[in-house]
């Protein structure tokens, strides 16, 4: 075999294997572009191999989503289909695994009207809510992937022609998921280690504050609830299947306290938000809440995400990822979050992870309400991480750690 056909099966196997960890009997599926067609084939070729009984494929297109947009009246956006969030929920009643590929156009809807965006993305996110708690709780196992597409890869590499760039990200790709390293699942196995290691230390610390300052300005104070853990590598499921929900994955997270966010932060990657960049802003927090936000690209769209509900408006997720991962030193804007998150300290506007606190997946959206735990219909990533970022812990006793320093791990 080719080296590069090779190393595309080893990727399809590393998915099926570590990332879902599929189990004999289990049915998967797989939201995938048309474009990526081939790579799907494969996925589910390892999938029948390690047993799958069902495989059943998502599948989306951007030209036909552009189309769309350009073209359908503003009331279809209005309304989701039902069956889209059962067909969902009946494979997750089944166990399924389920497989995403990210892989969309940064800038497929840059031309069309963002109020038709925002109410389709509030219309999906009512829609897909029952749905998504089987994934956000970890009820079934999930992973989220990213394969090349010719516009996605035009976009990061702006000075090649449309093959040169897709042969640059799968390069990336490949160095970003461990696939270059000769046994990529023993260093997934590792990898997945020194995160949970990471993840101890801070959960026998039970820190109360983190204060993160940049010299960028970022100079923000994020209380963490009673209770709350800190997660990083794999996750288990409901039955006790460990799987890793994002390859690549750099990060340990947890949740801010929903009313414990202070101060202001500056955003250091464009993000990618469903189509369109937002860029170079800042938010400032009062008690949790967004009071204050700039963006010199995208603030409509900014202003849009933040308007989704009130929920919106305040964090779900703090996540710390150091300077010099792996996919950091690519030095590359993915221009994809996937990437872009686990290449960088990351907060999210959102629902947070019920996972992210003591027996946070048997509660009530009340019960968690009432810990600190944000929800919304969102859960939108964007990143803060810089060279120069200081991060400092405070314990219950009033212990100070430093956490990060100069934008490395400092424990
Ligand atoms: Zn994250
Ligand atoms: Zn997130």
């Amino acid at each position: 075999m080719e080296k590069f056909e090779h190393k595309l099966n080893e990727y399809a196997k590393l998915t099926i294997e570590v990332g879902i960890n599929l189990q004999k009997d289990q049915p998967l599926v797989i939201s995938a572009p048309v474009e990526g067609v081939e790579f799907v084939r494969l996925l589910a070729k390892y999938a029948y191999e390690a047993g799958a009984n069902d495989v059943f494929i998502n599948w989306s297109d951007d030209t036909l989503t552009k189309l769309k947009y350009e073209n359908a009246p503003f009331e279809v956006f209005e309304d989701f289909p039902k069956w889209k969030q059962d067909t969902m929920i009946y494979y997750a009643e089944k166990g399924a695994g389920f497989i995403s590929i990210h892989s969309d156009d940064p800038e497929l809807l840059k031309d069309i009207d963002p109020k038709k965006i925002a109410v389709a993305n509030k219309a999906s996110g009512i829609g897909m809510k029952e749905f998504r708690k089987y994934t956000m709780n970890d009820i079934n196992s999930w992973c989220v992937i990213s394969i090349p597409t010719k516009k996605w890869a035009s976009r990061v590499f702006k000075d090649v022609d449309e093959e040169t760039a897709v042969e640059m990200l799968w390069d990336a790709i490949f160095k970003a998921t461990r696939m270059d390293l000769d046994n990529p699942v023993e260093a997934w196995k590792e990898h997945v280690k020194s995160l949970e290691d990471r993840s101890t230390f801070l959960n026998e610390k039970e820190f109360k504050t983190l204060h993160f300052t940049s010299s960028n300005g970022t100079d923000l104070v994020i209380d963490l609830p009673e209770g709350h853990i800190w997660q990083g590598g794999a996750s288990k499921n409901i039955k006790g299947i460990q799987f890793v929900a994002n390859m690549p994955t750099e990060e340990v997270f947890t949740l801010p306290h929903k009313n414990g966010v202070n101060g202001v932060v500056y955003s250091t990657k464009p993000l990618n938000y469903g189509g369109n960049l937002i860029d170079d802003f800042k938010v400032e927090f009062k008690e949790g809440k967004v009071v204050n936000f700039e963006a010199k690209v995208g603030h409509e769209i900014l202003k849009d995400l933040l308007d989704i509900d009130d929920g919106a408006k305040y964090l779900g997720e703090v996540a710390l990822v150091p300077y010099s991962s792996p996919i950091s030193q690519a030095n590359i804007v993915f221009l994809n979050t996937l990437f872009d998150e686990n290449a960088s300290c990351h907060l999210a506007f959102g629902r947070a992870y019920p996972t992210s606190i003591k027996n946070g997946e048997k509660m009530s959206d009340d019960e968690l309400s009432k810990l600190g735990v944000n929800n919304s219909l969102t859960h939108e990533d964007f990143m803060i991480g810089s060279e120069d970022l200081s991060i400092i812990g405070e314990t219950k006793d009033g212990e100070k750690i430093q956490i990060f320093k100069d934008g490395e791990w400092a424990i």
